[in-house]
C-alpha cells in the first residue's frame, strides 16, 4: 500500500507510528527508577518500543500518541523530567490515560465494558509500574474526569 513500508524489526500498524520489538534507547535510566518486567510499552520521539511485542489496540496506540506529543522534539529531556518528578510524571500519564479511555469509550458503546476498561486502567496507573503515584480510586475519578 502506498506510503506503507516494512523494514525488519519495525511494523507499521497506524499511519506515521513506528513500533519497534525493543526496548528504548534509554532503559538503564528507566530501570534505575521503575521496576521493569519487559511487558510495558515505551514512547520514545515518534517510536513506540513494544519489547514484548505484544499486539497493541487503538487505544494504546493513542495513550502513547500524547506522549509523542508531550515529547515533542526534546524526548531525552522529557524522559528526565518523567523519571525525576513524580508530580510531572502523573499530570503526563493521566492526560495519556484520559486519552486512552476516549478512544476505548469511542469504539466500545457499552457503559459496563467503559467502566470495566476505567477500573482496568486506573489499576495500571495505580501499580509499581508507574512508581505508586496515586490509588486506583482517585486514579478512576481523574480519568473519567
Ligand atoms: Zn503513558
Amino acid at each position: 500500500m502506498p506510503g506503507l513500508w516494512k523494514l525488519p524489526g519495525i511494523v507499521q500498524l497506524w499511519p506515521m507510528t513506528e513500533i519497534v520489538k525493543d526496548f528504548p534507547p534509554n532503559i538503564d535510566a528507566i530501570r534505575e527508577v521503575l521496576p521493569i518486567s519487559g511487558r510495558e510499552i515505551f514512547a520514545y520521539g515518534n517510536v513506540i518500543y513494544n519489547p514484548s511485542g505484544a499486539v497493541l489496540g487503538p487505544e494504546l496506540i493513542a495513550h502513547e500518541r500524547v506522549h509523542f506529543r508531550q515529547q515533542g522534539r526534546r524526548p531525552k529531556r522529557w524522559w528526565k523530567k518523567f523519571l525525576k518528578s513524580a508530580e510531572f510524571r502523573l499530570e503526563q500519564e493521566l492526560e495519556a490515560h484520559r486519552e486512552e479511555y476516549r478512544v476505548f469509550c469511542q469504539t466500545h458503546r457499552d457503559r459496563n465494558a467503559q467502566s470495566g476498561f476505567l477500573r482496568l486502567i486506573a489499576r495500571r496507573l495505580a501499580a509499581p509500574m508507574y512508581g505508586g503515584l496515586i490509588t486506583a480510586s482517585e486514579a478512576a475519578k481523574e480519568i473519567g474526569a
